[in-house]
């Protein structure tokens, strides 16, 4: 089986990507057509995916890359945005503070604006780190790791956000008269790991109504929403319109420092990023562009950073090149939406939009002519 590790990723949001497991169930419909599942080490490994179908643990030799680009030294380009170990900065020709001399094609404002980086793992891109169909023992496995590779940034993103809070405590009980019990000690006390943004990945209104209070609730050096594939309006004013009487150490969602449904106590509450895009592959699913768009100003006026990924298969109708729907396009090449994603009946109303299947590439990332590639910052201490 290949190696289902990645030390470059074309993932927009991450530097690399590290898979301690795989095989997952599909618990949304954001899941319904599942890249993971049809992916090239899925296959390759015959692993199903479903309930009761065994996950399967990665080799003892990916399990150690973290540590291996840990003790890596990492950078970026505050000037052209590149990031990169040495070898990377080497291959672009980029200046580097122990190899100064860059290629003519380097910006002259890069040669002083290279700064040491932590690099950004996505962890689990073809599972779920808190499946509960996962051996808890890999699960503390790979906290292990995390806590033994303080210069990554781990990037937990879950579709089961509400199975974090048991699932730390669990861990923490595993951890007794180990090292990392005081990371979950510290952590379910309100003093997260560094190292670990957590994230919740929703796809529409109910999910979010669902999920943001639950990742709300947690302690979290980073927490962030993945709105991919966007399959519906999502109003974030919740998320980012805390109550204020809710107040230092209390649960969110019931302004109550007992949370009736046993969520975490909370120190300062807050939402640090939002990842949006919509769907690739055969099957991809229309994103209205003015969810998008509204998900966008929301952040803005919200002063949270946003990413936007990828219009996916379908762009909006104004941004395919030519712009006319007419000519080469085959039938079911463009689809007409009302703003609540139904297929719009012929009579264009106001708020309806019309989508072109153009392919991702073709479709990009940009947004009313903007890419939006925001960061949370972030200060280690
Ligand atoms: S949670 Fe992720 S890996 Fe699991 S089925 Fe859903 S999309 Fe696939």
């Amino acid at each position: 089986m290949r190696r289902p590790v990645a030390d470059h990723t074309a993932i927009e949001w991450c530097d690399s990507t590290f898979n301690p497991w795989i095989g997952c169930t599909r618990v949304s419909p954001a899941c319904d057509h599942c890249y993971a599942a049809v992916s090239t080490p899925a296959r390759a490994g015959g692993i199903e995916w479903g309930a009761g179908q065994p996950r399967q643990r990665t080799s003892p030799g990916n399990w150690k890359l973290p540590l291996r680009w840990n003790a890596s030294r990492f950078w970026q380009c505050t000037t052209c945005g590149l990031r990169g170990d040495d070898a990377t900065f080497q291959k672009a020709g980029h200046p580097l503070p122990a190899y100064p001399t860059p290629t003519s094609r380097v910006p002259v404002p890069c040669y002083e604006t290279v700064e040491a980086a932590l690099r950004r793992v996505f962890c689990a891109s073809l599972a779920d780190v808190f499946d509960n169909e996962v051996d808890p023992t890999w699960r503390r496995d790979l906290f292990e790791l995390i806590l033994r590779t303080p210069d990554l940034d781990w990037l937990l993103l879950t579709k089961r956000i509400g199975n974090v809070p048991a699932m730390l405590e669990e861990l923490k009980q595993r951890a007794r008269y180990h090292a990392e019990w005081a990371l979950f000690d510290d952590w379910l006390s309100g003093r997260p790991p560094a190292n670990v943004w957590l994230g919740a990945t929703i796809c529409n209104q109910a999910e979010a109504s669902r999920d943001i209070p639950k990742l709300l609730a947690i302690p979290a050096a980073v927490r962030f929403l993945s709105i991919e594939p966007m399959l519906g309006p999502v109003d974030l004013s919740y998320a980012f319109a805390i109550p204020t009487g809710a107040g230092k150490g209390s649960c969110p969602m019931h302004l109550s420092t007992i949370c009736p449904e046993g969520l975490l106590p909370l120190g300062e509450q807050h939402l640090h990023w939002v990842i949006a895009g919509g769907e690739s592959g055969t099957e991809a699913r229309p994103m209205h562009p003015s969810w998008v768009r509204a998900l966008r100003d929301q952040c803005a006026a919200a002063g949270v950073p946003f990413l936007f990924k990828q219009w996916g298969e379908w762009a909006p109708h104004s941004a395919r090149a030519g712009g006319d729907e007419g000519g080469g396009l085959r039938r079911g090449h463009v689809r007409y939406l009302t703003g609540d994603g139904r297929e719009a009946d012929g009579h264009f109303r106001r708020g309806d939009a019309a989508v072109v299947r153009v392919g991702k590439k073709a479709a990009g990332r940009t947004l009313d002519g903007v890419e939006h590639t925001a960061f949370p910052e972030i200060h280690h201490v």
